[in-house]
């Protein structure tokens, strides 16, 4: 039976290239949203977000209770992480990601003791509109807010990387454009109130005018639920300041360049953000849980997950704590069907396969698709490029693929930089029109990958550079100063002899005057360079000798010879007086 669909809204704009896919979405997306029981083991990475990976701010035997703080965010671009039940701190060590290269990284484990008592929320701010936009993304902060579709921003940064001009449209992102994934649907029927209501609490942290609410028509109830809300709350605000825009299902119509392109007609160019044109766009998951954030003080500590695909028995969305092991998740869905050979996370179109199932829900996990060989067309073995043109053509980002592909493939990843290859949003048109089968998306991911993993290399022979030529300066440094110290030394000590020969000098003449020596001042400038103390010492010494010959001898003769032996006369001796 063909899915039902509402009218697309008039005076939309179109994107270039996209898709009409087969939607899987009916399976899950026909029965409410489910709880997931309480685990008895929580494994939450402190590197769930874009960002700086979080700092732990409990310790192994811990007691903790729902929504107290685990991790601070350790930057501007990072987010906070909180307990998603009570229990005890089992471990803070490295777990296996839900990542495609199957890493591992720091997590904390929290052993559920099964009473999910609750920590004293934050602040409940019903009268958010007293706050101010720097409260209120301090707020977001606190919680952990970061974007829900996919990408896992932190939402306080958004806000605050807004345009400086200000925010003039809130754009909500209600599109999920993803074949099989409908948690954002499920949500927007149960629960448009806290949606919308965020969307209003969000336009006045922006001072934003309006907000547009992009759908795809294949979610007529979700718009139906939207738009009852929105009337009331037009007759409570009494001006409209809310509109839902029923955009065509053709993917990928969620990206954010292309959702904003269908509503606004405004082609945000490489390099810019949808924010320089006064734009901010949020997924409505994230906007509920702002809103549960700022004006119930509830940290964000779960969310909504579509678990479906021909592998598992019960496709459903579930409300799933962070953290949560996703083979139980698999387990709450009814457990795997007979010849599960895959598991996704997001999408067919552009989630990822997982090399286990004992990988933690993360903030970014909207779907778990569980894939049998029956539930996907055989892939072909790629053949070569026939410059066709058909990847360029639906390219919604409007780039060349096969130039890209090329590129990719020679490793010269270099050049793919001039053929945009970061403005690539890896929708996985591409691949999916190419005649060859050539798996281009899989190409430009690896070659991301590769120049992030160069760029990190590079950064750090930067760092060890720099922290060489450190290094060597603090050693000269070292060195000039102790050499400073040394001079300093010497320059005192010679000051010191000076001194001190200035006085011997001074009482030699005294006493050379006391004798009837006429003699002038010892101390005459040295003009070779030779300390004049010295010089005036031994001439002193010389003056001292000659009077002790003196005294000895008694008045000399004329043409008498110099140092002739006379007695000594100890009248004539000072103590000390030439020494
Ligand atoms: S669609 Fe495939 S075969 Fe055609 S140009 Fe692109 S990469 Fe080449
Ligand atoms: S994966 Fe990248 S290159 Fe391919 S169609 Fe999407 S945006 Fe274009």
């Amino acid at each position: 039976m063909p899915e039902a669909r509402a009218t697309t809204s008039p005076g939309l704009h179109g994107f270039h290239g996209g898709l009409d896919l087969d939607y899987h979405k009916a399976p899950a997306c026909d029965r409410p949203i489910g709880e997931m029981p309480l685990v008895d083991e929580y494994v939450l990475p402190l590197h769930m977000h874009i960002g700086a990976p979080a700092i732990p701010v409990v310790a192994v035997g811990d007691h903790v209770r729902r929504g107290q703080l685990l991790a601070r965010p350790d930057d501007f671009i990072s987010a906070a992480i909180h307990a998603p039940t009570s229990g005890v701190i089992q471990a803070i060590e490295p777990r296996g990601l839900p990542h495609p290269g199957g890493l591992s990284a720091q997590s904390i484990v929290l052993a559920a003791d099964g009473e999910d008592r609750e920590a004293e929320p934050l602040d409940p701010w019903p009268d958010y509109q007293n706050k101010s936009p720097v409260e209120i993304r301090a707020r977001l902060r606190e919680a952990g807010i970061v974007g829900l579709g996919g990408a896992v921003f932190p939402t306080a940064v958004k806000l605050a990387t807004a345009n400086p001009g200000g925010v003039e449209t809130l754009v909500l992102n209600g599109a999920e454009c993803e074949p099989f994934i409908s948690c954002d649907d499920r949500l927007m029927q149960e629960a448009p109130e806290p949606i919308l209501r965020g969307a209003q609490m969000l336009l006045h942290a922006v001072g934003a005018r309006r907000c547009l609410i992009g759908i795809e028509d294949n979610k007529p109830r979700a718009i139906e639920a939207l738009q009852a809300v929105i009337d009331r709350l037009a007759a409570e605000e009494g001006e409209r300041r809310l509109e839902i825009k029923v955009v065509p299902s053709i993917y990928p119509a969620g990206g954010e360049k292309q959702l904003i392109r269908t509503l606004t007609g405004i082609e945000v160019p490489r390099n810019r953000h949808v924010t320089d044109y006064q734009l901010l766009c949020l997924n409505v998951g994230t906007v509920a849980n702002s809103w549960h954030a700022v004006v119930e003080g509830r940290a964000l500590t779960e969310r909504v997950v579509t678990v479906t695909g021909g592998g598992v028995a019960e496709p459903r969305n579930l409300r799933v704590r962070v953290g949560t092991p996703m083979a139980k998740v698999i387990e709450a869905a009814g457990g795997y069907t007979q010849g599960v050979d895959r598991l996704l996370m997001g999408g067919p179109m552009m989630g990822f396969a997982l090399h286990e199932d004992e990988v933690p829900v993360v903030k970014a996990t909207n779907c778990l698709l569980a894939m049998r060989p029956v539930d996907r067309d055989p892939t072909p073995t790629p053949q070569p490029c026939i410059r066709c043109s058909r990847c360029s053509e639906a390219c919604p980002a409007d780039l060349l693929p096969q130039q890209l592909y090329w590129y990719a493939r020679a490793q010269q990843f270099e050049r793919s930089h001039d053929y945009h290859l970061f403005d690539c949003i890896e929708c996985g048109v591409c691949s999916a029109v190419c005649p060859s089968h050539i798996p281009l998306v899989q190409y430009f991911r690896h070659a991301k990958t590769e120049i992030w993993s160069a760029e990190r290399e590079r950064a750090k022979a930067e760092h060890a550079r720099r922290r060489f030529e450190f290094h060597n300066e603090r050693i000269e440094r070292q060195k000039a100063e102790r050499e400073a110290a040394l001079a300093k030394k010497r320059a005192a000590i010679k000051a010191a002899q000076e001194k001190a020969a200035k006085k011997d000098a001074k009482e030699a003449d005294a006493s050379a005057n006391a004798n009837g020596d006429g003699s002038q001042s010892a101390t005459k400038p040295a003009d070779d360079g030779q300390s004049a103390a010295s010089m005036s010492i031994e001439a002193a010494r010389a003056r001292a000798k000659e009077r002790k010959a003196r005294a000895q001898q008694g008045p000399r003769a004329e043409g008498e010879p110099d140092g002739a032996e006379r007695p000594s006369d100890e009248s004539t001796e000072r103590p000390g007086g030439s020494s």
